[in-house]
């Protein structure tokens, strides 16, 4: 039965109800977040196992690459690594897998054929783009973070929001609001941030380990991503368009891996004159990782969705095949006929 009951107002009392109902019977659980985790899907992830872990239930983590390599940023900060499995080593038929932060099936990579033996399958999530792909969820696009639908779930269950539990929960809520400061941080996320603060977390040193804590590498493929960007004033219809590239071969010839050169595109959506911005980062495996972000009149997940990927409104990223110049030509004409949304 798919039981979706999204929209505006996010999940309804009965869909929290079954979502808690379906936790306390299963005995097996697996949760999943999307490939290339970010703050909020680890951190939400993490959280939930751990609440279940003290719920009794049998409950491993993971996401679906062959083997799962924390980035070093997450590795020093968050709880509940013991529940982290490779694919591989996960139950194949669990009463129930939850699926967290992630809009669609592909995003679960090697874990997406869990979906189809586990007996039930829950969606966590707060995308725009989530393509409802369990048979239960809780779905709210205008949730700041998966964590916060976790924080709530987490106490629906029962169990006591503590330090252990907070810490990733709260890494969760400012790695998806930019340290608080994008639209959807509404007063009941930073109710729910004071409540995680109250529990004695050092919100300083995961301030500091998240946004303020970089490789001297990446000091220096900032510096040439930037110093190499592109401000095009007459794109997005006249609202202008900055973009940088990096290279798979900058990349690692700085030592650096994916997940320690998301922040780059902070530096470069900075630009006044540009109301959409863009950065291409090369991978090792020949494609671009492309991330884009618009300052509210262009929605970037109808963009990316044109490009089979998706996100949010104001961030959202995909997967290019072809050569940066081929890519941004596509990107162009993709935002040069975009509508600008109203208000
Ligand atoms: P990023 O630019 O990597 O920080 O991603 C911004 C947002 O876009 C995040 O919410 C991602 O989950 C989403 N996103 C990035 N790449 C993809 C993709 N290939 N497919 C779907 N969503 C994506
Ligand atoms: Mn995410
Ligand atoms: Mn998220």
């Amino acid at each position: 039965m798919i039981d979706v009951a999204t929209g505006v107002a996010g999940p309804n009392e009965a869909a929290w109800g079954r979502a808690v109902d379906l936790l306390c019977a299963a005995k097996t659980v697996v949760l999943a977040c999307h490939i290339g985790p970010d703050g909020d899907a680890l951190g939400s992830m993490l959280s939930l196992g751990l609440a279940l872990e003290r719920l009794g239930t049998d409950v491993v983590c993971s996401w679906g690459s062959e083997t799962l390599v924390l980035p070093a940023t997450y590795a020093g900060l968050l709880p509940g690594q013991h529940l982290l499995r490779p694919p591989a080593e996960v139950p194949q038929v669990p009463d129930c897998l939850v699926a967290l932060d992630t809009a669609s099936l592909d995003r679960l990579g090697l874990l997406a054929p869990l979906t189809g033996t586990a007996k039930e399958t829950l969606v966590i999530d707060h995308h725009a783009t989530n393509t409802h792909f369990g048979t239960f969820e809780l779905v709210d696009p205008s949730s700041a973070a998966t964590a916060v639908l976790v924080a709530e779930l987490i106490q629906r269950l029962g169990v006591t929001l503590d330090a252990e539990l907070a810490v990733g929960l709260y890494v969760g809520i400012t790695t998806d609001t930019g340290s608080f400061r994008f639209s959807a941080t509404t007063p009941d996320v930073h109710r729910l941030a004071a409540q995680l603060l109250a529990t004695g977390i050092r919100h300083d040193e995961i301030a500091r380990a998240i946004y303020d804590t970089h490789d001297f590498g990446y000091v220096k493929l900032l510096g040439e991503a930037l110093s190499r960007a592109s401000l095009e004033r007459d794109a997005v219809g006249g609202r202008g368009l900055v973009w940088t590239y990096t290279t798979a071969d900058e990349m690692t010839g700085h030592g650096l891996r994916m997940d320690q050169i998301e922040g780059i595109i902070d530096g470069v959506r900075v630009t006044a004159q540009a109301e959409v911005a863009v950065l291409l980062k090369g991978d090792l495996d020949g494609t671009y990782k492309v991330s884009t972000r618009s300052k509210g009149a262009i929605d970037m997940s109808l963009i990316c969705g044109q490009f089979h990927g998706g996100g949010h409104r104001f961030a959202a990223g995909f997967t290019a095949h072809g050569s940066v110049d081929e890519t941004m030509a596509q990107l162009r004409a993709a935002l040069s006929a975009a509508v600008p949304l109203s208000g």
